[in-house]
């Protein structure tokens, strides 16, 4: 069986469940960044009621990366599912951080298993298999049952020199294949991408030809957990003699966890902000994060004079990152102030600055090949990548596909692949310290809030019922303006002729509520939230 509770039609918040012979594997536990329709908001989270509530069957949680997508969820969610995590060692350190900061060490047991290593969960086995993307150790899952193999990929491309770790064996996955693959659950990110995914290795080049003809100082945003990268920037800073300053905390908490298991060792040691301000402009180089437009991130910080790092006319900001759909209003801000600063701006378009960590057209179908698998099963896309997904495989070779969706219950083994029945997914967000539905009275009430605004009204009520005074009204975020005070004056007036007693409290309360919006909605075009207290006085 396999059920995906999040990931599948969405890219983000990645949840994949197994289950064989009553028991249950959880792959990954990811997070989603809100958007702007969730006002307030920054996390999203998947609802998990369905494994809550046979928490019992499951029987261990696999994390493939350490990506947010993959692992941000684990602080929120992991306690409850009272099961163990499995990671291996870089993975294993960026969860351990996520898990104190929560005061969680020890409420979860995690568990490091080495690249390559394997484990019994229940009915399964689960071997990790070393695959390269765009953070240390990229693993795939190889899942052992008694109705057949599953390889599931995790976010993957093929890169043969990858900086960082080794490169992926073509060996190791073609053996795979030779054992029988039943279910391939792959990456579908990069299927409308023609070519490969590129070589990070192949970054090298371009990054140096442009740090080495600025003249002033050099920035680079990068993603902070793509440590190859970091690697790269470090190796063009010696190459350039330029002293290496980092801005941002994510780029801090990521450079300890890979010293810490064994990466990023010959990084060049770091100067401060103060230094990095007193050196000559040209050696300088700075790692910054921001570069998907994040105010409160380093880079606008220091494009908004907020930083004790400044940028002037004559620097460089190289974006060695693409531009994550939905960020782009965000970024061209940044970009622009960068510009009114007289700082050059390069981008991919420009230079080749960056690759992505997921698996074009051409890696796929060599997975295809090497795997041979009997289904595939698209994950990690939208419906359109999902689609595009499996007519891809069928084209090439793969005998049957499954499209599915977060929820749908997909039957693999014995028999046809097909659903058989849907399961309750759906949102969480992360507000303030509270877990809430996504679609729940808050988020809902807030949203309405802020397209209209709230009015608050009180009704000073007598002992006989009736009006005891002069109703008090206050319009927050209703655009009135200077004319507030006649604004509040014709409410007042529209309030008190709404108030007939005689009906009952919610009759009256509901009359009021009505007349003083309609009032609103003849002042501005707008319809507020309007809200009725009514108030005994003794
Ligand atoms: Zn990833
Ligand atoms: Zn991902």
């Amino acid at each position: 069986m396999f059920v995906a509770l999040g990931g599948s039609g969405e890219i983000g918040m990645n949840v994949n469940l197994y289950g064989c012979r009553g028991q249950w594997i959880m792959v990954d536990l990811g997070l989603t960044f809100a958007d702007p329709t969730y006002p307030g908001i920054e996390l999203i989270l998947p609802d998990l009621e369905f494994i809550e509530d046979q928490q019992e069957r499951l029987a261990g949680i696999v994390l493939t990366h350490g990506h947010e997508d993959h692992i941000g969820a684990l602080p929120y969610l992991a306690e409850e599912l009272k099961s163990p995590l499995y990671a291996t060692p870089f993975t294993a350190g960026l969860i351990a951080g996520k898990l104190e900061e929560e005061g969680l060490t020890g409420q979860v047991k995690l568990n490091i298993v080495e690249r390559g290593g394997s484990i019994e969960l229940g009915p399964f086995r689960v071997s990790f298999v070393a695959l390269s993307h765009s953070i240390p150790e990229g693993n795939g899952v190889l899942i052992e049952t008694p109705f057949g193999n599953i390889f599931h990929t995790g976010d993957w491309k093929i890169d043969e020199t990858p900086v960082i770790g080794e490169a992926p064996s073509p060996d190791t996955l073609k053996a795979i294949g030779d054992e029988g693959v039943l279910a391939l659950v792959c990456d579908s990110t990069n299927v409308f991408q023609n070519a490969p995914s590129g070589s990070e290795e192949s970054v090298h080049a371009g990054l140096l030809a442009k740090v080495a003809e600025a003249r002033g100082r050099v920035l680079v945003t990068t993603f902070a957990s793509n440590a190859a990268r970091l690697q790269t920037i470090g190796r063009v800073a010696n190459e350039t003699d330029r002293k290496v300053c980092i801005a941002g905390r994510s780029l801090e908490r990521i450079l300890r966890v890979a010293q810490a298991t064994g990466y990023l060792k010959d990084f060049p040691p770091l100067i401060s902000f103060d230094e990095a301000m007193r050196l000559p402009k040209s050696e300088v180089l700075i790692i910054a994060t921001g570069g998907q437009g994040e105010p409160r991130a380093a880079l606008g910080r220091i494009t908004g004079g907020t930083h004790d790092l400044k940028l002037t006319e004559g620097d460089t900001v190289i974006f060695s990152s693409r531009i994550i759909p939905g960020n782009e209003v965000a970024i061209g801000r940044i970009m622009n102030q960068l510009s009114d600063l007289s700082v050059r701006i390069v981008t991919e378009r420009q230079a080749h600055v960056h690759v992505s960590g997921h698996p074009g057209r051409p890696e796929l179908i060599e997975m295809y090949n090497w795997v041979r698998p009997e289904i595939v099963i698209p994950v990690h896309g939208e419906a359109r990548h999902l689609r595009e997904h499996a007519r891809l495989a069928l084209g090439h070779g793969v005998p049957k596909a499954v499209v599915q969706e977060n929820g749908d219950l997909v039957r693999l083994a014995p028999g046809e692949p097909k659903k058989v029945d849907e399961v309750r997914v759906g949102r969480l967000v992360l507000d303030g310290d509270v877990i809430l539905p996504a679609d729940g009275a808050t988020v809902t009430e807030r949203r309405r809030i802020g397209y209209g605004g709230l009015i608050t009204v009180a009704l000073p009520i007598g002992e006989d019922g009736k009006l005891a005074g002069t109703p008090l009204i206050r319009p927050f975020g209703v655009p009135v303006e200077e004319d507030r005070e006649d604004f509040i004056a014709d409410a007042t007036d529209a309030a008190t002729r709404a108030y007939t007693p005689g009906k009952d409290d919610d009759a009256l309360r509901e009359s009021v509520r009505l007349a003083v919006r309609r009032c609103a909605t003849l002042w501005t075009g707008k319809k507020p939230l309007v809200e009725v207290m009514m108030l005994q006085i003794a």
